[in-house]
């Protein structure tokens, strides 16, 4: 199945000039998202994680099934206010301005195996907060997983873990 006939682009959004890749026609299609999250299944069961970190908001949509389907724990990377209790957070660049990931402070036992897992990789800013924030709460990333590559922006290069990415745009 080519899961790209499932995903759409969508121009100029969330602002003039963007094209967004919108997963909502994926998710919505019971076929094609149950083989995305097989897919996903089969790429991340290679690095043997214990846990799946999803980035909010919809890193958690792949990261949730895929961590069922892999009798692992998930654990939510969260955007700032809305984790209760202790938390440990990491700052990371935008385009304009900056931007924060948190995570509840004894959510990985020391050494865990974590894959961080989220639909898109653009520029990698998102991934690599992510993975230095799973990393100061003791986890031993051992891959990144998205559904969505986006080539010309090169995250990857940000990147020290593997990566793999279900679809790519140049
Ligand atoms: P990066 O930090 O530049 O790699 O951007 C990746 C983050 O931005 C991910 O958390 C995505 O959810 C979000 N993102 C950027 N572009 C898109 C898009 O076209 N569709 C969906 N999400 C996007």
């Amino acid at each position: 199945m080519d899961l790209k006939q499932h995903i759409r682009g969508i121009p100029d959004f969330p602002k003039p000039g963007i094209l967004f890749y919108d997963i909502s026609t994926l998710l919505r299609n019971a076929d094609a998202w149950q083989v995305a999250v097989g897919r996903m299944a089969h790429a991340v069961s290679k690095a043997q994680p214990d846990i799946l970190a999803g980035v909010e908001s919809r890193g958690f949509l792949m990261a949730a099934p895929l961590a069922s389907k892999l009798g692992c724990g998930f654990v939510m990377l969260r955007k700032p206010g809305k984790l209760p209790g202790n938390t440990v957070s990491y700052r990371y660049d935008l385009e304009y301005g900056s931007d924060s990931l948190h995570i509840q402070e004894d959510a990985i036992k020391p050494g865990q195996k974590v894959v961080v897992v989220d639909d898109l990789l653009a520029t990698g800013g998102t991934l690599a907060a992510a993975v230095e924030l799973l990393r100061a709460v003791g986890a031993d990333v051992t891959a990144a997983a998205v559904i969505i590559e986006i080539m010309a922006l090169q995250g990857r290069r940000k990147l020290d873990v593997p990566v793999s990415a279900l679809v790519t745009y140049e």
